[in-house]
Order: structure tokens, then C-alpha cells, then sequence
């Protein structure tokens, strides 16, 4: 049966993972692949919108999600907010054979494991802590206090960089890019994936 693969991307802020999953997406070839949107309580940044880049909720709203059981894994992340990832746009995307990822923290990333034995994650890194620290001055987003507990927060998620398959280090875009791609063509070619998208095939030659 045609079946999308499920990935788990997870970096420190800063490290560019928005921009390779963009970069990812648009370079597709084809392939078909999208970013599963999360609901989340925190506010919506200047040109944010919300279904597209995270379903906006209040902390009411999604408490009771989680008592309904609408979510696959959830967290409070940063500054105390809520993040989750709801389980109807998964898995009607995977039934279509659509590749799925996750951009979520580390936390998240470890109930999903649980729940989904196989899923392949992959942990972006920086090239170092100074150059992450510019890239965060560098959005001119947030004051100083909050890149300090950016950075903090960075630091305690690239502690658990070693529970992920796959480690990419964000030194150069392109070439990350490149590793990401590989990724991909790898997990497509593996004996589970080559199983279920070539069933009929793999039947015939076995036939006899
Ligand atoms: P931001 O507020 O900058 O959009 O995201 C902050 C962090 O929340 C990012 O590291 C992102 O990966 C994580 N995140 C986004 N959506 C989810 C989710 O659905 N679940 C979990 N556990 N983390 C999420």
C-alpha cells in the first residue's frame, strides 16, 4: 500500500530548520512532501497565519484537545506555551503517500518514538554556539533577555541531539540542504519503504 514516511526534525532556534524545510519543500522534484502544522497558544508573529503556519489556539482550547485525545504528542516548549501535533493531518497525508515531518522539540520528538516505532528523526545542529547566537541577534526579533533564554534553551535541546538518527550540521545551506536530500533518497530506497511502495513487483519476481 502507498504509504508516506513520517520524519521527526528537531534543532535548537536558530539553526536554520524553517528555512531548509522551506528550501526542502520548494525543491521537492516531484516528490510529494509537506510540514504538518501544529496548534499552538502562543501568539502569532507579524505575518503569521493561522492554518498555515500554526493553528492559533487559546490554552483553553487546547487543554480540551488534549482531553479529547486530538493530539499525537504535545509539549509546553517555550516561554510556557503549548505546542502539539494533531493526529487527522498525519495520517491522511501518509495514506495519500505523501511525506510528512514534524518540526518539533525534543520532547515531542521522544512521545512520538514511543508511539510510532520507526519513525526516522533527524537533529540539526549550528556550526557553533557563537554563530547561533548571531543568527538569533541577527532576526532583530526578540530582546536581550530573550535571546539569553533562547540560548539557554538551545543549549538544554542540542543536549539530546544523540536520541536522533540522523544529524545534520547547518555550516553551509546548500550543503545541509544536500544532506537533507540524501536523507530522503536513503529512507526511499530502505527495505521497508521499497516493500510497501513496490508490493506488485516484488510479487511477480517472487512468483516462482
Ligand atoms: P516557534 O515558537 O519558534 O514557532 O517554535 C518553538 C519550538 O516549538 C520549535 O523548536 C518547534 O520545533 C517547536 N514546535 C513547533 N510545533 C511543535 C509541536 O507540535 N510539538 C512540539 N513538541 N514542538 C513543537
Amino acid at each position: 500500500m502507498k504509504q508516506g514516511n513520517l520524519y521527526i526534525l528537531s534543532a535548537p532556534s536558530g539553526a536554520g530548520k524553517s528555512s531548509l524545510i522551506s528550501a526542502l519543500l520548494q525543491r521537492s522534484q516531484g516528490q510529494e512532501m509537506m510540514v504538518s502544522v501544529s496548534h499552538t497558544t502562543r501568539a502569532p508573529r507579524p505575518g503569521e497565519e493561522d492554518g498555515v503556519h500554526y493553528y492559533f489556539v487559546s490554552e483553553q482550547a487546547f487543554e480540551s484537545l488534549i482531553e479529547q485525545g486530538a493530539f499525537l504528542e504535545y509539549a509546553r516548549v517555550f516561554g510556557g506555551h503549548y505546542y502539539g501535533t494533531s493526529l487527522p493531518a498525519i495520517e491522511q497525508n501518509l495514506a495519500r503517500g505523501i511525506d510528512v515531518f514534524l518540526d518539533i522539540d525534543w520532547q515531542g520528538a521522544q512521545q512520538i518514538r514511543r508511539r510510532i516505532p520507526g519513525v526516522k528523526s533527524i537533529f540539526i545542529l549550528p556550526p557553533s554556539l557563537t554563530e547561533l547566537e548571531r543568527r538569533l541577534i541577527g532576526r532583530g526579533q526578540d530582546s536581550a533577555q530573550i535571546i539569553a533564554e533562547r540560548m539557554s534553551k538551545a543549549m538544554a535541546e542540542i543536549s539530546h541531539y544523540d536520541e536522533y538518527d540522523y544529524v545534520v550540521i547547518n555550516d553551509d545551506f546548500e550543503r545541509a540542504l544536500g544532506d537533507l536530500q540524501h536523507i530522503l533518497a536513503a529512507e526511499r530506497l530502505s527495505l521497508a519503504y521499497q516493500q510497501r511502495q513496490n508490493a506488485d513487483l516484488i510479487h511477480q519476481l517472487l512468483a516462482k
